[in-house]
């Protein structure tokens, strides 16, 4: 396994790859990684030559600076597991790697993407992921890159920068990984107590509540039912939505044959996300 640190000796070692035509597959990350990362590793191992993991925990994406100042950072601990997984090459750049004197902003008006759910609590925040994303692409120069469904709103918005800026790299969507008792891994996860985590649980029982009860109740019941299932339990919702997974559009009394339900919450001082897709119309 190669570290690199360099935009110019990262992109050295890839040229010469794809000159030999070889695929590359780029796993973005901001470390503290866990087995939900280990299986976008993975899925990139069995399909492509080479795997590069970046590590960078990207400033402009956080809209909050003690989030970002306590978000969880294990470089070491974070090598030994990818070099177990094995990745390839990691890039763990410097913030002025990433973003040098000379850099503009990608330009690019996100839409609805950008004012539901996670755009409208999160204030910048996915123009800060497409900044991230969109440089780590022009570095990394992937043929396939690999996100988790854990980020539902973050993989429509990836898909729509990709083809908004027609770039030549496929999106591949992963599962998202739960611990056997079903909370999702999450890096944000350490930062909880043994019992927070027990009470974050409820955020897979609202999930699995709401997928058992779509033929039952409306949108909207379910919503409040969630709700109140949540903050009963000591988290505090920033929001419960059932929206059309195509449009991201909020359901309230009808369901649609493509539906997510996506929850946000404070566990303390932890914000955690989720989401558990309803009605899927390509898979039933
Ligand atoms: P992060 O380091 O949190 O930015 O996450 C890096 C990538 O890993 C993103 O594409 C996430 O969606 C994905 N990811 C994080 N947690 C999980 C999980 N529990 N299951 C699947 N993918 C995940």
């Amino acid at each position: 396994m190669e570290v690199f640190s360099t935009v110019t000796a990262l992109q050295d070692r890839i040229s010469s790859l794809k000159k030999n035509k070889q695929t590359i597959g780029l796993v973005p990350t901001m470390g503290a990684l866990h087995n939900g990362h280990v299986s976008l590793v993975n899925q990139s191992k069995q399909k492509c030559d080479y795997t590069i993991v970046s590590i960078f925990v990207n400033p402009t994406q956080f809209n909050n600076s003690s989030d970002l100042e306590k978000y969880p950072r294990t470089f070491e601990k974070d090598l030994n597991l990818l070099e177990e997984s094995g990745v390839d090459f990691i890039f763990h750049p410097s913030v002025e790697e990433i973003y040098p004197q000379n850099y503009t902003s990608p330009e690019i008006d996100l839409g609805i993407l950008d004012k539901v759910m996670e755009g409208k609590f999160r204030n910048g925040h996915f123009q800060g992921v497409v900044e991230v994303v969109k440089r780590l692409f022009e570095i990394c120069m992937p043929d396939f890159s690999y996100f988790g469904q854990k980020d539902f709103q973050q993989v429509a918005v990836i898909k729509f920068m990709t083809n908004y800026f027609n770039l030549p790299v496929e999106i591949i969507e992963c599962p998202i990984i739960r611990t056997n008792e079903g909370l999702a891994m999450s890096s944000r996860n350490m930062r909880l107590s043994q019992l927070e985590q027990q009470q974050s649980l409820v955020i897979y029982r609202a999930l699995t509540f709401a997928k058992e009860n779509i033929n039952r109740l409306t949108p909207i019941e379910i919503i409040q039912e969630c709700t109140n299932l949540i903050n009963d339990s000591g988290l505090t919702t920033e929001y419960v939505e059932i929206v059309n997974s195509l449009t991201l559009e909020s359901l309230s009394n009808d369901w649609n044959s493509n539906t997510v339900c996506c929850i946000a919450a404070y566990c303390g001082e932890v914000r955690l996300i989720d989401n558990m897709v309803l009605i899927n119309d390509f898979k039933n």
